[in-house]
C-alpha cells in the first residue's frame, strides 16, 4: 500500500478537505498512474452529497482522469512507463457476461465497478481522481493521443464518452438533424462531436445567453426553450435529441420535436420521474431512450475521434483548494464548460 495526497469529502454535508488515502500495491496487471488533471463532473457532487444514495466516507471522487504511467505490473502489455493515459467512469467489471465480452462494460450484467464510491471485486471502496496517484487494471486504462492538449483532455473521459456513445449508436452524421438539450459540460461536448460527425446541430437551451459560444463550437442553430414559439417552430424536425439536462423537463414537448422514427435519448440523470404521453410517441413512431457512459473500446474510439477532428473540451483550470467553490459554480451553471483540477496543486 502507498499513501497519496487527495481531496476528500468527510461527510455528505461538509466541504471537501485535503487528506491522504491508500492506494493498493501494483498487481501483475495493474498500472500506477501519476495523475496530472482531473475534471469535475456533476455526478461527483451528487455522489459526495449522498443524493444518489448513502456512501462510505471519507470519499474521493473524480472520474475524468488523465496522467502519466509511473509503474506497470509484471504482466502489463498494453501500457508503458511514461505513456499519457486516461481513466473514466469504470475501473472494473465481471469481464465474462455477454455485455462485457462485447466491450460494453458499462452495461455489465454482474455490475460494473465505478471509479469512485463503488465496491471493487477485492471488497475495497474505490476512490477517484482528486488525488495524485491511482492504481487501475490495464484493461480499464485508455490511451490519450498526443494531439489532445493534456490539461483539456480529462473531461473527455466522462462528458465526452457520455455524449459520443448515443451520437454514434443512433448514427448522427451527414443528413441527420441532431438537437442537444442543455449547453453545459455534457451539452457543449455533444455539440462539438455531433458537428464533427457531420450532423446539422441545434442547441435547445433555456436562454440565448450562451448562443455565441454554441455557434462557435459548431451548432448551426440555437433556440431558447423559455420562448414558447420554439416548440411550435421546431415541431417534427429532429432525427435525434440528446437531453443532457439533469432537471425535470416536459418530455412530451421535446418528443414532439422529433420527426418520423426519431429518438429522444436521456444522458442527464434527473432524480425525478419523467412522465411521457403515449400519443407523443405513437404519433410519429418516436422512441424515448437512455444511454449510459460508454465501454472501454468505445471510449478509446472517442479519444481517437477527438484527436483526429481536433476536438477538446472548453475548460477552466483550477487549483485543488478551489474545488468547493467550483462545486457551487457547477450547481449555478456558472462554468464554461468544465472545471479541471491541476493535480500539481495537490502534490
Ligand atoms: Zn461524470
Ligand atoms: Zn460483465
Amino acid at each position: 500500500m502507498v499513501r497519496v495526497n487527495a481531496y476528500a469529502a468527510p461527510s455528505a454535508t461538509e466541504p471537501l478537505v485535503p487528506t491522504t488515502i491508500e492506494r493498493r500495491d501494483v498487481g501483475a496487471t495493474d498500472v500506477l498512474i501519476e495523475i496530472r488533471y482531473a475534471g469535475i463532473c456533476h455526478s461527483d457532487i451528487h455522489t459526495v452529497r449522498g443524493e444518489w444514495g448513502p456512501i462510505t466516507y471519507p470519499q474521493v471522487v473524480g472520474h475524468e482522469i488523465v496522467g502519466v504511467v509511473a509503474e506497470v505490473g509484471s504482466e502489463v502489455t498494453k501500457h508503458q512507463v511514461g505513456d499519457r493515459v486516461g481513466v473514466g467512469c469504470l475501473v472494473n467489471s465481471c469481464r465474462e457476461c455477454e455485455n462485457c465480452r462485447a466491450g460494453m462494460e458499462q452495461y455489465c450484467l454482474n455490475g460494473n465497478v465505478g471509479t469512485y464510491a463503488s465496491v471493487d471485486r477485492d471488497g475495497t471502496i474505490t476512490q477517484g481522481g482528486y488525488s495524485t496517484h491511482v492504481v487501475v487494471d490495464q484493461d480499464f486504462v485508455l490511451r490519450v493521443p498526443e494531439s489532445i492538449p493534456f490539461e483539456k483532455a480529462a473531461p473527455l473521459l466522462c462528458a465526452g464518452i457520455t455524449t459520443y456513445s448515443p451520437l454514434a449508436h443512433w448514427k448522427a452524421g451527414p443528413g441527420t438533424r441532431v438537437a442537444v438539450v442543455g449547453m453545459g459540460g455534457l451539452g457543449h461536448m455533444a455539440v462539438k462531436i455531433a458537428h464533427a460527425m457531420g450532423a446539422t446541430v441545434t442547441v435547445l437551451s433555456q436562454s440565448l445567453k450562451k448562443r455565441d459560444d454554441g455557434l462557435a463550437l459548431g451548432a448551426d442553430e440555437y433556440y431558447a426553450t423559455s420562448d414558447p414559439d420554439t416548440f411550435a417552430a421546431l415541431k417534427n424536425r429532429f432525427d435525434l435529441i440528446v437531453n443532457t439536462v439533469s432537471a425535470p423537463l416536459d418530455m412530451d414537448d421535446y418528443l414532439r420535436l422529433l420527426r418520423l422514427n426519431g429518438t429522444l435519448v436521456i444522458v442527464g440523470a434527473p432524480p425525478e420521474e419523467l412522465p411521457v404521453h403515449a400519443f407523443a410517441l405513437s404519433g410519429q413512431r418516436r422512441s424515448f431512450a437512455g444511454s449510459g457512459i460508454g465501454g472501454i473500446p468505445e471510449t478509446q474510439e472517442m479519444l481517437d475521434f477527438c484527436a483526429e477532428h481536433g476536438i477538446a473540451p472548453e475548460t477552466e483550470l483550477i487549483s485543488a483548494d478551489y474545488i468547493n467553490e467550483a462545486y457551487e459554480r457547477v450547481l449555478g451553471s456558472d462554468v464554461r464548460y468544465r472545471f479541471v483540477i491541476d493535480i500539481a496543486t495537490l502534490a
